[in-house]
């Protein structure tokens, strides 16, 4: 296992639409070992293969344990996730692991279960709420090429935020 370098949001592979996977190789497990020990490092809640220079379409997602919610602490890997409900639209604080020290609050829904594959490429269906259901939104996005300010009518909307007190970076 290797931390790999986070890419920041100018780099043009933040942009592009990632590929789907089609056979779960050695070098995948060994980039879903790497994006593990990479979002651990980094203290995030998410990252997505693009963010580490991979444009394939996989994330590993884990939030904290002593977030109340249900799968608080659980870890998952998702390999073609689609999003297949959502409901109940909210502005949560979001930061990104490619644009350290800066949040905004985005539109998100609070509820939405997702399907893809698991590491071991069965497929899974996850219902996720609150901070789980914006990591896998947000994650979901990087692999369109979506960047979580996207989503603001300005930039300005934009907040810069002490090291110290980092929020909820993905
Ligand atoms: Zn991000």
């Amino acid at each position: 296992m290797a931390v790999r370098e986070i890419l920041s949001v100018e780099h043009p592979m933040l942009r592009r639409k990632c590929t789907k996977i089609h056979h779960l190789d050695a070098g995948l497990q060994r980039l879903v070992d790497d994006l593990i020990e990479t979002m651990h490092h980094a203290n995030g809640v998410g990252l997505a293969a693009p963010q580490v220079g991979v444009p394939v379409r996989l994330f590993v997602v884990q939030t904290p344990d002593d977030v109340d919610e249900p799968h608080a602490g659980e870890l998952f890997v998702l390999y073609n996730p689609e999003i297949i409900k959502k409901s109940d639209l909210y502005y949560p604080e979001e930061g990104c692991l490619s644009m350290p020290g800066w949040v905004a609050n985005v539109p998100r829904y609070r509820h939405v279960v997702i399907k893809g594959r698991n590491r071991q490429g069965r497929e899974v269906r996850i219902k996720g709420e609150g901070l789980l259901a914006q990591a896998l939104q947000h994650e979901n996005d990087h692999l369109d090429g979506i960047l979580f300010f996207d989503h603001l009518e300005s930039m300005d909307q934009l907040r810069r935020v002490e090291k110290a007190a980092e929020p909820v970076e993905v």
